[in-house]
């Protein structure tokens, strides 16, 4: 071979080692696959035998992460993909394949799924409607006059952590023909598993609480048997896939899962009760407060024992310019968008999540201009109390 072929060759396509496993699954970069004979790659193209062809299909690192989240989702497969909304997008393509083009999305949910479902899918045809997911008798109605082709509801919502019955919306879903899909982001499966309770597709944004270190964008899909071969045959032609490295990230990030979110929901739980008692805090939303108004749902279906760890307070008689007072005051706690990272965040929806909602729709839904969102890390309790007393009241 040439210098110009060899630079281009060597080194590369070697079978190193079959006896040894690495202990942890490496970042597969290669986007081709090479096999013994050529007959053997018509057999794979073909779906005749299993293996990795052409890395937007599918590629071991994302293999790897996508076999995990089944597994902690209960699910029958999964995809990874690029942002947790080409997670959505790919889930409501894959509902609505073979059903009416109409969606069903409760009324507070993700702002930019709002402008996925207003301005990606409705020019193509797909209707959405809004509904009171939270009252099943009006639920009920809207699937029986709608007829829609997917109901779409967030396992917590945002930013008031309201919890919707899964399981009996699951039952009317099924008995309309109608596909269930969760986004479950605030939930993880480690407080709810939407696919036991009869849904047929759960959506996380994994940049969040899976990933869980402020260092990926990422989503998976995750469905049952039903839905599952569509979402694959959609990406495969889409293509929006995460990427190896941060697939590799979020299975990193995965593996401590469950350390993290045990100890987010304590410190949540603690900081739930202590803002509760602190006389500039008028409001705290929370689902570890017993008159939660889905203290009975989340009851019977979350983990025992937790209740998320992301609430939302209201700062007694704060204005706009007294809340991003209060923001600028705080020293560990970090001022972001996202949550579910180790660090606590703090977020203020109607400069940011809510900012392009009317204010008096804003008001209408609950979300006070005095109202602010924590997604409690991992950090001594202590600390964030300490941080947000600092901040609440000035010397
Ligand atoms: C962040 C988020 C999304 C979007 O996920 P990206 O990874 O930012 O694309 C969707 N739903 C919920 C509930 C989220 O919090």
């Amino acid at each position: 071979m040439k210098f110009e072929s060899q630079v281009v060759h060597a080194g590369d396509r070697r079978r190193r080692s079959t006896a040894s496993i690495p202990s942890t699954t490496p970042i597969h970069l290669g986007t081709t696959y090479l096999y013994e004979s050529t007959a053997q790659l018509d057999r794979i193209f073909a779906g005749e035998e299993q293996g990795f062809s052409y890395a937007r299909y599918a590629n071991p690192t994302n293999e790897a992460l996508e076999e995990l989240t089944t597994a902690i989702e209960h699910g029958y497969g999964s995809l990874a993909t690029a942002s947790g909304m080409a997670a959505l997008q790919i889930a409501f393509q894959a509902a609505l394949l073979d059903r009416p083009h109409s969606i069903l999305a409760a009324q507070s949910i993700y702002g930019t799924t709002v402008t996925l479902l207003n301005q990606v899918l409705a020019p193509f045809g797909i209707e959405t409607a809004y509904a009171d997911v939270y009252n099943l008798e009006a639920l009920e109605r809207a699937i029986a006059s709608q007829k829609p082709g997917c109901v779409f509801l967030e396992s917590v919502s945002n930013p008031l952590l309201r919890v919707a019955r899964i399981d009996e919306i699951a039952k009317l879903t099924r008995a309309a023909g109608a596909a269930l899909i969760v986004d479950s982001t605030f939930a993880t499966p480690m407080l709810i598993r939407p696919l036991d309770l009869g849904a047929n597709i759960v959506v996380h944004s994994a940049t969040k609480y899976l990933a869980g270190h402020g260092d990926v964008i990422g989503g998976v899909v995750v469905s049952d048997e039903q839905h599952h071969q569509s979402v694959r045959m959609l990406s495969r032609i889409i293509g929006p896939v995460l990427g190896p490295f941060e697939s590799y990230l979020t299975m990193r990030g995965i593996k401590t899962l469950a350390l993290r979110f045990q100890r987010q929901c304590e410190n949540a739980k603690i900081l739930a009760q202590w803002l509760a008692a602190h006389p500039c805090v008028e409001r705290v939303y929370s689902c570890s407060d017993p008159k939660h108004p889905d203290a009975g749902t989340i009851r019977e279906l979350f983990a025992p024992g937790l209740f998320g760890a992301i609430l939302s307070f209201e700062i007694k008689d704060a204005e706009r310019a007294s809340v991003m007072a209060f923001m600028d005051r705080l020293q560990m706690i970090v001022c972001g968008t996202s949550l579910g990272d180790v660090h606590t965040l703090l977020l203020y929806p109607v400069i940011s999540s809510h900012r392009e909602i009317s204010p008096k729709m804003r008001e209408r839904m609950g979300i006070r201009e005095n109202l602010v969102r924590l997604a409690v890390g991992i950090e001594n309790v202590d600390d964030i109390i300490a941080d947000l007393d600092n901040a609440l009241r000035p010397a």
